[in-house]
Parts: C-alpha cells; sequence; structure tokens
C-alpha cells in the first residue's frame, strides 16, 4: 500500500515547526517526520492518516551534540548510529552509545534518531530505559515557548505519550555526572537486529569503601512504557551490592512489572527475561566500578 495523500511542509527552523503544528485540529492531524523508521511504516499501511506531515530534517537547531556547564545536550534529530559512534556520547555517555548500537540495523540506525525514538514510545525500545537510567530531561517547544521534563513524564502507554500535538522534542539533556556512572545494559532480542522482548539499564554511584550510594534501575518490554523500578535502585543503595542486594533488587523488578502475552513471547517468560536482564545489566555496572 502507498500512503493516503498528505500536505507536506518542510520548516528550517523549530519556531516555523511549531507554527506549522499548530495548524492541526481534531480533524486534521499534523504528524512531525523525523527519521521515519517508525512513522513511514504506519503511512504505508495507512495506520496514520495525517493531513499534513512536518518534515524535521532541515531544521538545524534539532542537530548537534554538545557539553554544555553540568549536562550533554543531544539535539532531537540525532540519529542512533551518531550516538553509538559519537565520540562525546561515547565518552561521556556511554551507556546512550551502547543502547543505540542495539537498536535494529544499521540502515535503520543511520535514519531513526533520538527525539523520534522517544516520541514514538514503544515499550521495548533501547533509549528510553537508556534514557530514563541517566536521569535524562527533555527540551519541548509549543506555541507558549519552551519548557524541560523529566523523561519519566513523557511515557503514557504503549506508542503513547503525554506530549500535547502542538509541540515538539527539541533535544535530550542528560547529566554529565549520570554518564559517569558505572552502568550496566542487557536486552534479550530473538534475533540479532530485532526490537528487544526486554530491555534493561542500570546505573550505580559507589563510594571509595565500596558503598552503594545510588542507583537507578530502568526496564522495557514488561508493561505499557519503559519505566523505572524505584524499590529496585533503593535496594542496592546503601548496600556493598553483594548477591544478597541484586537478588532484593531483582525482587522489587518482579512486584513492579506487568508484563503482556503477545506474538513474540508469554508474559510469563518475559518476567523470567526481566530478573535476568535486570541481574546482567546489575552485574554488568558492578564489574565497571
Ligand atoms: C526494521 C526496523 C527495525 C527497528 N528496530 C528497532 C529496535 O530494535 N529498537 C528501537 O528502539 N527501534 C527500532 N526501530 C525503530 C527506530 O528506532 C525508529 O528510528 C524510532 O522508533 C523512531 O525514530 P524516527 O526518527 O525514525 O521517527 P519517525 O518515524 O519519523 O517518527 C516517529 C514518531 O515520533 C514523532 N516524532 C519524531 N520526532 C519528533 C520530535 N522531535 N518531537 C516530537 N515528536 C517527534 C513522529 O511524529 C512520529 O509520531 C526499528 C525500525 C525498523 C523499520
Amino acid at each position: 500500500m502507498k500512503p493516503a495523500p498528505f500536505h507536506y511542509e518542510r520548516p528550517t527552523t523549530v519556531a516555523e515547526a511549531v507554527a506549522a503544528l499548530a495548524g492541526g485540529d481534531g480533524e486534521r492531524e499534523v504528524k512531525l517526520l523525523a527519521g521515519g523508521q517508525s512513522l513511514v511504516p504506519l503511512l504505508a499501511l495507512r495506520l496514520a492518516r495525517p493531513a499534513t506531515l512536518v518534515d524535521l530534517n532541515r531544521v538545524e537547531e534539532l542537530r548537534g551534540i554538545e557539553v554544555s556547564g553540568d549536562h550533554v545536550r543531544i539535539g532531537a534529530l540525532t540519529r542512533h548510529e551518531v550516538l553509538h559512534t559519537d565520540a562525546t556520547v561515547r565518552s561521556r555517555l556511554p551507556l546512550l552509545a551502547t543502547a543505540a548500537g542495539h537498536i535494529g540495523h544499521r540502515a535503520i540506525r543511520t535514519r531513526g534518531t533520538i527525539g523520534g525514538s522517544l516520541a514514538h514510545a514503544d515499550p521495548a525500545a533501547e533509549l528510553p530505559t537508556g534514557c530514563l537510567a541517566l536521569g535524562a530531561e527533555l527540551e519541548i517547544a509549543g506555541p507558549a515557548g519552551r519548557r524541560t521534563i523529566p523523561v519519566g513524564t513523557l511515557f503514557d502507554g504503549p506508542l503513547s505519550t503525554t506530549l500535547p500535538a502542538d509541540e515538539l522534542i527539541v533535544a535530550v539533556r542528560v547529566p554529565v555526572d549520570m554518564g559517569r556512572r558505572p552502568f550496566g545494559f542487557a536486552e534479550l532480542t530473538r534475533r540479532a537486529g530485532d526490537f528487544a522482548l526486554v530491555v534493561a539499564s542500570v546505573t550505580i554511584a559507589v563510594d571509595a569503601d565500596g558503598g552503594c550510594r545510588a542507583a537507578t534501575v530502568a526496564v522495557g518490554g514488561v508493561g505499557g512504557s519503559a519505566r523505572l523500578i524505584g524499590p529496585a535502585a533503593r535496594a542496592l543503595i546503601g548496600t556493598r551490592l553483594a548477591d544478597g542486594a541484586v537478588d532484593a533488587a531483582v525482587a522489587e523488578v518482579d512486584r513492579a512489572i506487568r508484563p503482556f502475552d503477545d506474538l513474540h513471547a508469554s508474559a510469563e517468560y518475559r518476567r523470567a527475561m526481566a530478573a535476568l536482564m535486570v541481574r546482567r545489566a546489575i552485574g554488568a555496572a558492578r564489574g565497571a566500578r
């Protein structure tokens, strides 16, 4: 099938993109196009039939990766392959570089963008758990100006976000301190390049005496949205990350998740694999101290 007819706009500034979005209403949907790796298949299948497509690819302000004060700022249009290979991301945010390298195949990674991945909100995507574990914030632009939100407030269920239809993600900001933490990333896929069945990202901060003073544990693929599991992180904090503490954290993940049955795996299997992926991610973080 081919997409239904649509009007096409190609802004060159964020202000123009916001103005183009403002043209939509309940009857005439306006959709942003970034890498097109999720949206174009939906258009081709006519599961999405926007009246207008606003192509972000010429908006220069959405590009670039820079260290600015206490955070790394990543433009929303940054491609997955750039995240995976960029020297700043690899040295400052190795968790994100690692997570991006697990997305699909290179052809997908050279087009797909971090803003598109977060806005698409697939519960099993890699970048949402990475961004959650790193305490990322999103710069948002809309008709009322700019605002910043924690990435955790974006996800609202499978392929659903809290972002109003007249706003767009401009950039992702990650605290430099979070990027320095030892981390672990683990995912289960049926074949290399497939979407994950379950994905886990973990960070820890360890004192000189080996005590864990801070931690984050994020999981995806085991509920409607990728999410942080606070009780799992708290089970690690204040411990020396011995096996008993890891067991307690894994038990908290088990309590918190609501996995589902689908074509690819049963809920029971996803639950067992979530425990394993979190255990592996904590183990990797512990080993990276
Ligand atoms: C074969 C295949 C395999 C894949 N495998 C994986 C995988 O393993 N893991 C994974 O995570 N993903 C995978 N993907 C999806 C890929 O990562 C996409 O790049 C990503 O989901 C969406 O990014 P995009 O830039 O292509 O967005 P688009 O497809 O252009 O847009 C997706 C959605 O986000 C919205 N959007 C885009 N940019 C913004 C913005 N700046 N602000 C607000 N809304 C915005 C669009 O309006 C649309 O609703 C795969 C895709 C394919 C085709």
